[in-house]
């Protein structure tokens, strides 16, 4: 009885590594009909979802001016100081001193992607990229100047 049941087993074994071999054997031998990949051997056909947020990062045309006005509501709006907004003062056309966007700091390493700096921005400056390989191996490396060096604000931006 126990030599039974012992045997018993250990063809049970046997034959489930088999039946697993068998499927890994054909997989091994018919590559084209895989239908999951692992990333990073996907990386460049990766579809990622519309909706996935991986960093904020500013909108710069072409002409390297921005829609930032400096007005600091993405920072009010962060609830873990991942933006630090640095403004100065420029004269504008009629010589009036105007508050205009120095440097906007961004922490990469603090952001949570919650994405209530992008919907408090009233003039849509900011927006989520999609990148996500932000491994480093020098943390400083993760806080980014988000305007572009020699930027100024687009005409017409209030
Ligand atoms: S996505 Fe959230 S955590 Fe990241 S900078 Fe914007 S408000 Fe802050
Ligand atoms: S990114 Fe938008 S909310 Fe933030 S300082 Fe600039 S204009 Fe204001």
């Amino acid at each position: 009885m126990f030599l039974k049941q012992y045997f018993g087993e250990i063809y049970g074994a046997v034959k489930s590594l088999l039946t697993g071999m068998k499927l890994t054997g054909y997989y091994f031998t018919h590559h084209k009909e895989i239908i999951t990949e692992q990333y990073p051997d996907n990386r460049a056909t990766l579809v990622l979802p519309e909706r996935f947020r991986g960093e904020v990062v500013m909108l710069h045309t072409e002409e390297n001016t921005h829609r930032c006005t400096g007005c600091t509501a993405c920072e009010l709006a962060c609830p873990n100081g991942t933006i630090k907004i640095i403004t100065k003062f420029e004269v504008n056309a009629e010589g009036k001193k105007k508050k205009a966007l120095d440097t906007f700091i961004y922490h990469l390493e603090l952001c949570t992607m919650c994405n209530l700096c992008i919907q408090a921005c009233p003039t849509d400056a900011i927006k989520m990229a999609q990148n996500f390989e932000h491994s480093v191996y020098d943390r400083s490396l993760l806080t980014k100047t988000l305007n572009q060096p020699g930027s100024k604000l687009e005409e017409g931006v209030e």
